[in-house]
């Protein structure tokens, strides 16, 4: 619940705009933001190409199965095990897709306080304008899944999706690759054994998987590394992001807000920053409990739900261990900031 209050902001939102009420009750506390974009239908087209990308290769991927290893092949072992194969990674695929459709969470501890949402807003949350709502350890927001964000709670989901494509990718790529391979060199023995229709369809399968692996598992791989420093794509991509967290500053001889603000820097004090930010890692607690923060679980078979569609990371998304390292390097940025201001 939020804390209550005489003056409660919910319900003078509420009858001041009459259209939104229904969304502003009271009980359901941080609710939308009113000034954000209504979610329209063409907001899910970047979701139907996405799922279409995914599903338009499977007439040539059904083609190659039967023409090569069914029909010239004569393995049928072989054909079923990459229909179970492929068809499982695809399942896992829309598994975590669906999860990553699912509603997100509220939530009301106390902390900073929203002023868009009029909601209490934790460590690392974040304020969507898209959404107009607040995320628990925002990450990013993502046009391509039905313009929704990805925060704590869908982090793992999003996770498992990227991998499953990339897998699937290799996957195919794999066994495509070395059906064409075949193909040409018994055409090249005796070239009336030449199929035309196969390795077309199997070359142009290979280069589709191979530009989504490079494409899904490179995104992949940058999000490992975040998930090993404990950061997430916004503090990652953000440096001045940092400044709320500096130690309170002397208060004598200079103009700088406390925390100082990004517009009041000058050129030198930016590169201070930047720089910092580079080597300050907030969260950083070693890397198999970052890794944990994400990834690990909290209820019997929860590596089942991991495998299954990724589920959400444990843990409430409101507060995380900081890193007791990364306060003495906020302590120093501090003080070279204050410095740099005596010498402008
Ligand atoms: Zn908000
Ligand atoms: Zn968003």
């Amino acid at each position: 619940m939020a804390p209550r209050s005489p003056f409660n902001p919910l319900e003078t939102i509420a009858l001041q705009s009459p259209t939104h009420s229904v969304e502003y009750s009271p009980k359901v506390g941080p609710s939308r933001d009113p000034e954000a974009p209504v979610k329209r239908w063409y907001h899910y087209l970047p979701l139907c190409g996405a799922i279409l990308l995914i599903l338009a290769p499977q007439p040539s991927w059904l083609y190659v199965l039967v023409d090569y290893h069914l029909k010239t092949l004569k393995r049928p072992a072989l054909f079923i095990t990459h229909l179970l194969v492929s068809y499982t990674l695809t399942f896992l695929i829309f598994s975590s897709l669906i999860a990553l459709m699912s509603p997100h969470e509220d939530y009301s501890a106390p902390g900073r306080w929203c002023r868009k949402c009029w909601g209490p807003k934790p460590e690392r949350t974040h304020h969507c304008s898209i959404c107009g709502r607040c995320v628990l350890k925002m990450d990013h927001h993502c046009p391509w899944l039905g313009a929704k964000c990805i925060g704590h709670r869908t982090y793992p989901a999003f996770l498992h999706f990227i991998l499953c494509i990339t897998l699937l990718g290799i996957y195919i790529a794999v066994v495509c690759g070395s059906a064409v391979w075949d193909a040409f060199h018994d055409a090249f023995q005796d070239p009336r054994n030449m199929n035309e229709l196969m390795p077309l369809h199997g070359i142009f399968l290979a280069f589709y998987a191979v530009v989504f692996v490079l494409v899904m598992g490179s995104f992949y791989g940058y999000h490992l590394y975040l998930v090993l420093i404990n950061q997430t794509t916004i503090e990652n991509l953000s440096p001045f992001l940092i400044l709320r967290h500096l130690p309170p500053l002397p208060r004598t001889g200079h103009d700088l807000s406390d925390p100082p603000l990004e517009p009041e820097l000058s050129r030198g004090q930016r590169r201070l920053v930047r720089d910092a930010h580079e080597s300050i890692r907030l969260y950083d607690v070693g890397w198999r409990k970052n890794f944990q923060q994400v990834f690990g679980w909290n209820r019997p078979y929860g590596w089942v739900i991991r495998l299954w569609y990724g589920g959400s990371a444990p843990g409430d998304g409101r507060s995380f261990p900081r890193n007791p390292k990364s306060e003495q390097l906020l302590a120093r940025l501090a003080t070279e900031l204050v410095k740099d201001e005596y010498r402008r």
